[in-house]
């Protein structure tokens, strides 16, 4: 790696303290998908007193807030959303600013997400007569649950004004602080979920030649499954299978009527993502068959691949060059974690890019989900003056 800017070099902009206190807290006070009404609230206030023009209620909990730049000509609208959902984990950390909500943390770093798009806000109202076109932010609801983006999509968050690109950001304990992904193509997986219920004949335990076992088809179906990815994807694709529910049984002496499996596929599209669905029902219910049993299989597509443009991202690994030093930006990062963003990227091109946050010598590096979760703030305003000077550079 060649010599870059540490994140601790570059000066604090004047709004450091406020985004740190915002992001606290959010931190703090954190909300479940579709009950953030603190948060839209706090988001809803703000915007109104920069000068925003505010819609509130948007897909139920989110925040649309819109503001025309006062530099002449250009038609041109950008989105750029944050989400605001937390997750229901009870904190475990000690930080002043835990968790004061038992069992709900912003362990995704949402609250970040939150923080930085009201700095990116206030930034732009106070530059409104440098810039042109409009800026639309969507403080978004539930994407943990992977719901909140179709709503506000279906609540109007593209139209009037109509979006002509988007982006997003995240912040990443998988990347150090300092560090900024922006990769082009499909970087984060499909989600699709299911349930198989299969049916057996319950019996006596010692007399299994009286009975139908459920819980041996069930066992082999789980094995039988993960020949999906070593047979039946593109070497070259990727695709992952996991089970992560196995349900069955009451008592060592029962063989039961019934077991019940859970999980999910995760794929980066390609032709797996069009198969799948039909050969994971063919081996649940050909090896349940053939062990006797019936399999019911319910199989549930929820969000798709995150698909960034190729342009739009090549303006945004530009500007993170420039931000955090071309040897400090990635360009070839993904993964089969699903993110709802996917859904605005498949109405209009953008770019959804990753923000470093993890700093390993000061213990801030707890995976994402975990009940120690926790960033460098330093992330905050490098996603902050990421997301300000892409719009910019966009409205152009
Ligand atoms: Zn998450
Ligand atoms: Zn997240």
């Amino acid at each position: 790696m060649t010599a870059s800017p540490a994140p601790s070099a570059r000066p604090a902009p004047p709004d450091l303290a406020e985004l740190v206190a915002t992001r606290r807290d959010l931190h703090a006070h954190p909300e479940l998908g579709f009950q953030e009404h603190r948060t839209a609230a706090l988001v809803a206030e703000r915007l109104r007193g920069l000068g925003y023009d505010v819609r509130t209620g948007v897909g139920r909990t989110g925040v649309v807030g819109v503001l025309r730049g006062g530099a002449a000509g250009g038609g041109r609208t950008v989105l750029l959303r944050a989400d605001m959902d937390a997750l229901p984990i009870q904190e475990a950390g000690e930080a002043p600013y835990r968790s004061t909500a038992p069992g709900v943390m912003h362990a995704c770093g949402h609250d970040a997400h939150v923080a930085i798009g009201l700095a990116v806000a206030r930034r732009l109202a106070a530059a409104r007569a440098e810039w042109r076109g409009t800026v639309k932010f969507a403080f978004q609801p539930a994407e943990e649950s992977g719901d909140g983006a179709e709503a506000m999509i279906a609540d109007g968050a593209l139209a009037a004004p109509s979006v002509d690109a988007a982006f997003g950001l995240h912040v990443i304990n998988s990347l150090p602080v300092g560090a900024i992904s922006a990769t082009s193509g499909p970087i984060m997986g499909s989600v699709d979920n299911f349930t198989i219920r299969i049916r057996g004949k319950g019996g006596h335990a010692a007399m299994p030649q009286d009975a139908v076992d459920p819980v041996l088809a069930a066992a082999q179906v789980v094995t039988a499954l993960q020949s999906l990815v070593s047979r039946a994807a593109d070497p070259f694709d990727h695709l992952v299978v996991s089970v992560t529910r196995v349900a069955a049984g009451t008592a060592s002496n029962v063989i039961p009527d019934d077991a019940e499996l859970e999980g999910t596929v995760r794929s980066l599209g390609g032709r797996i993502y069009a198969d799948v669905a039909e050969r994971l029902t063919r081996i649940a219910t050909g090896v349940a068959a053939a062990l006797g049993c019936t399999a019911a299989v319910d199989y549930r597509r929820w969000t798709p691949v995150t698909v960034n443009d190729e342009a739009m991202t090549a303006l945004v690994a530009r500007v993170a060059g420039a931000l955090v030093g071309p040897a400090n930006v990635r360009t070839d990062a993904r993964m089969l974690g699903g993110e709802d963003f996917s859904l605005f990227l498949q109405k209009v091109p953008g770019c959804f890019a990753w923000v470093g946050s993890a700093n390993a010598a000061r213990g801030l590096d707890a995976p994402h989900h975990s009940p120690r979760f926790d960033i460098d703030e330093a992330a905050l305003p490098i996603g902050a003056d990421l997301l300000e000077r892409v719009a910019r550079e966009y409205l152009r």
